[in-house]
């Protein structure tokens, strides 16, 4: 670990290391439940939403890369023990229990906007104290408004199956 990596960091940076290990956690349940959804998946449009939730499941995961590259960097320890996936969580995992698609979509878009919110409020937390952190918080904020607009599309499309 570099000196100047901590040294320059104009926040609390364990309190920095605590939150990015919380959105580390959020990242990996993420991936989990898009993943296991890809695969439970049934209904109208399941191909087409499969392939979305198998993308999403993969970026969830490059932002998990992120967070713990950044982790270590400020000299932290990313999360080693997935049972403290769920103490440290804030957006939580819900329990993809109905495969049914439309399901399927609402609870992982409710997923992005829990994950929307907690970048919006890190960024808040580091802005002009830490601009690394930030360029890489940033970049992810930006997939997850992606996420949650893919995911909305998709949604839409569903319903309009409907009319
Ligand atoms: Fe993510
Ligand atoms: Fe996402």
């Amino acid at each position: 670990m570099g000196t100047k990596a901590r040294e320059i960091v104009g926040v609390d940076v364990d309190e920095l290391i605590k939150r990015l290990n919380s959105a580390l956690a959020d990242e990996w349940l993420a991936v989990y439940q898009y993943w296991v959804g890809s695969k439970i998946i049934a209904g109208p449009m399941a191909d087409a939403v499969e392939a979305e939730l198998v993308e999403h499941a993969e970026e969830e995961k490059e932002h998990a890369d992120m967070l713990a590259d950044r982790i270590v960097k400020l000299g932290g320890t990313p999360l080693i023990d997935p049972k403290m996936w769920f103490e440290e969580t804030k957006c939580g995992y819900e329990l993809p229990d109905n495969e049914y698609v439309k399901v399927l979509l609402e609870q992982n878009i409710d997923g992005e906007r829990c994950a929307i919110e907690v970048y919006k409020d890190l960024l808040g937390f580091i802005q002009g104290k830490d601009p690394v952190t930030y360029h890489i918080i940033r970049e992810i904020l930006e997939d997850e408004l992606d996420h949650e607009d893919e995911l909305q599309n998709l949604l839409e499309n569903y319903q309009s199956l409907f009319k």
